[in-house]
């Protein structure tokens, strides 16, 4: 049961992890995956970024009024590539992956690689950072009360909050700012 709602949890976070304290989001998904997840096994994902400088490798020179082989990609194309081992893992309803190590050539594997990244499609309502509030309040106490007592950044529309945490944290969010600028205003001279 207990599972089954820790993976609901992550599963919400991991679609948009709040902007705020993403390094510390990640950790708590490896602890907490490390601790109640079933591993299923490994994947690969490849990456392949293409050169924005070139096209196809060649870059054409105004100085010499001609094509020469990029400088930024070594004439090749890609600016970056590389393929990162997925640890899989299950926990409640879901799969998720973290990821082990990078290479830069290309490992022997036995399973079709994922092609890029992969992209969540975030829920509504800021249901993501709800469910990674309650992560950080469950698995990272000093960052949830990092989060409330001291960031600032992240206000968002009081119209567009239906889940308790959000709320809160607009709430403490918004009155500080408002605080703040008081003593800004105050500090003035005339
Ligand atoms: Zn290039």
């Amino acid at each position: 049961m207990i599972n089954l709602l820790l993976g609901l949890l992550l599963h919400y976070a991991n679609r948009r992890p709040s902007i705020l304290y993403k390094t510390e989001f990640y950790a708590v998904k490896t602890k907490l995956l490390q601790k109640r997840g079933i591993r299923t096994g490994t994947s690969f994902q490849h990456i392949k970024k293409e050169c924005y400088r070139c096209d196809h490798g060649m870059y054409f020179s105004h100085q010499w009024a001609m094509y020469e082989p990029c400088w930024v990609c070594s004439g090749t194309g890609v600016y970056e590539e590389f393929w990162t081992e997925l640890a899989n893992y299950r926990l409640g309803r879901y799969s998720f992956h973290i990821p082990i190590e990078r290479y830069y050539r290309q490992p022997d594997f036995n399973t079709e690689p994922i092609e890029g990244y992969i992209r969540h499609k975030a829920p509504k309502y800021y249901v993501a950072n709800e469910c990674c509030y309650w992560l950080f309040l469950l698995y990272d106490r000093p960052t949830f009360v990092k989060l409330f007592i001291k960031s600032t950044s992240m206000s968002v529309p009081f119209r567009n909050i239906r889940t308790p945490l959000v709320f809160i944290h607009t709430l403490i969010v918004a009155w500080r700012e408002s605080r703040l600028r008081s003593n800004e205003e105050e500090g003035l001279p005339f």
